[in-house]
């Protein structure tokens, strides 16, 4: 028998501290009944991806609206993939989508008690339990050189075995004390791997929060838990940050759930209690007629910083992903147009276990009803920080006159039925360039369909009695008198019951006037747009028309 207090003090000497240590520095949180305690845990490779956000935001719900909290957790144990300034741009990404942490790793640094937030600095937390885990005789050391595993693999292939380290495969499994000093002597770099009992014969039960009662093969490989350099693998720091930090929800991908039969008896080894897994669907796309993945390779908006080139509000994508995470949260947010979205009560249960579609129009679609909603203000606001950024010219325009540009986003807002104009802020500028001298220009030709002696006395009957003080009705029912005047119908009833007895109607009066003064068929309320361009400019703009035609 091997002697495995021996080996736990050869193999960890420095280590003195013990998990009655640990558990005395991390206590058991006080909280309220029900509180949820969940973590963002990503990996500092400098990408943040719709994904990130999908957990995020599904941790963050069930922290905030529980008397919880969510915390960051920098996964950086693996340095290659690691890049400069990551952390950074993970945390103001994320930020930027209102998931504000409690405590956890921030860009100056910790703050909380449960730290270090960054694994590879909680290197000697890790070394107390592997330390214990050698006592227990639940891992051992593997001295297998790169070459003696791809040796290995290549035998399982040809024997049709399958892959992995493990029974007759797990050579180091079984060696003698001798046997290890020997290769320590010898300076021969080793892994510490996890001594596994379970066996692919069995099925473990196990109750998912999304993806409900689940049978899972038991786990009988002998996985790494510290790899050659003392840095833990994802599986082991899981076990140990997720129990020392007191989560007791994870929320992640479901990448993970092959390897759940291994991290729930590492709890178990560890004498943890697991915490409540909710294991994401991944989000998918409409490829042609079948579903597939979002990939980073061929989907850039996969990644969270396409959403603010494209003009997207954060608001609108945090809708839509609510939108596609419960199913109820449409009817909740048309039955409360004007609510602050923090109010609907978000549930995982409304989730979809096998993941989300994603569907750009459909984000589109939200986005039109929640910029709908926005005040002119907050419109205004909005858009001059997105072209700051994007926009220089757009920038200039919109501060150099406030004032000026809120009344234009001012108009159709506000009332029962806001317009609908906007999807993305790149959608502002070709919405209000007319209000702009030097950007006005008239772009829509007149049908040809329309005499030009009528489009003129349009023109002209209009500015004869048109007074900038009228309201809405008396300014309408002036273009009506003009529309009369030159036998156009004022009634458009009159009209579609007998268009053959006018030379046109109303409609297209004002639309003589409207490509006259804002350069096309579509534009704003005509009304607004004349009394925010004014009378001089109005009439400026009808008096080059007539020059024109
Ligand atoms: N670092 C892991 C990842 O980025 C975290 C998974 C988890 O939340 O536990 O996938």
């Amino acid at each position: 028998m091997l002697d495995t207090t021996a080996l736990a003090e050869l193999l960890f000497p420095h280590v003195t501290l013990t998990p009655a240590d640990m558990e005395a520095r991390f206590p058991v949180r006080e909280l309220p009944e029900g509180a949820v305690v969940s973590r963002m845990a990503p990996s500092p490779t400098g990408f943040v991806h719709l994904g990130n956000l999908v957990q995020g935001l599904t941790s963050e719900r069930m922290c905030h609206q529980s008397g919880g909290l969510l915390f960051l957790r920098v996964e950086d144990t693996d340095a290659k993939r690691e890049v400069p300034g990551a952390v950074k741009t993970l945390i103001e990404g994320l930020k930027h989508y209102d998931i504000n942490f409690d405590e956890g790793a921030t860009i100056d640094g910790d703050a909380g008690n449960y730290g270090p937030y960054r694994q590879r600095q909680r290197v000697e937390i890790y070394h107390v339990y592997a330390k214990q885990l050698v006592l227990q005789g639940e891992a051992y050391p593997c001295f297998c050189t790169e070459e003696e595993l791809a040796d290995i693999h290549a035998k399982q292939e040809a024997e049709k075995a399958n892959f992995g380290y493990f029974g007759k495969w797990a050579v180091w499994r079984d060696r003698s004390m001798e046997e290890i000093k020997e290769a320590l002597d010898k300076g021969m770099p080793y892994v510490l791997r996890f001594r596994s009992t379970g066996s692919i014969e069995n099925k473990i039960k196990f109750t998912d929060l999304i993806k409900g009662n689940l049978e899972l093969t038991e786990n009988d490989i002998d996985h790494v838990l510290l790899k050659s350099d003392g840095i833990p693998t994802y599986h082991f720091a899981h076990a140990v940050d997720d129990h020392l930090m007191r989560t007791t929800h994870v929320v992640r991908g479901d990448e993970w759930l092959p390897t759940l039969p291994f991290h729930l008896q590492l709890f178990r080894s560890l004498g943890f209690k697991p915490p409540k897994y909710l294991h994401i669907g991944p989000l998918m796309k409409m490829d042609g007629e079948s579903k597939r993945k979002l990939s980073k390779r061929k989907d850039p908006e996969l990644a969270l910083t396409y959403y603010r080139a494209a003009g997207f509000p954060v608001q609108s994508v945090y809708e839509y992903l609510m939108t596609v995470l419960n199913s109820n949260f449409e009817d909740w947010r048309r039955a409360n147009p004007d609510a602050p979205v923090d109010s609907f009560k978000f549930s995982h249960k409304k989730m979809n276990p096998a993941g989300s579609l994603f569907d750009e129009a459909k984000l589109r679609d939200v986005s039109k009803n929640v910029i709908s909603r926005m005040s002119a203000e907050r419109v205004y606001d909005e858009v001059v920080s997105f072209a700051k950024d994007y926009d220089e010219a757009l920038y200039a325009h919109l501060t150099a006159d406030p004032d000026y540009a809120k009344s234009i986003l001012a108009i159709g807002r506000g009332g029962k039925k806001p317009r609908k104009d906007f999807a993305v802020w790149t959608d502002v500028k070709p919405y209000l360039d007319f209000f702009y001298d030097d950007w006005f220009t008239v772009t829509d030709a007149y049908p040809e369909q329309f005499r030009t002696a009528d489009i003129k006395a349009a023109l002209e009957g209009f500015k004869a009695t048109f007074n900038e003080a009228d309201d809405a009705t008396v300014w309408f029912d002036k273009i009506k008198a003009v529309a009369d005047s030159m036998g156009f119908a004022s009634d458009m009833k009159a009209y579609k019951e007998n268009p053959a007895a006018y030379g046109g109607s109303v409609a297209d009066v004002s639309m003589f006037l409207r490509v006259a003064v804002t350069g096309r068929m579509n534009s704003p309320d005509m009304y607004s747009a004349m009394q925010i361009l004014g009378k001089d400019r109005v009439f400026a703009r009808i008096d080059a028309m007539l020059q024109k035609l």
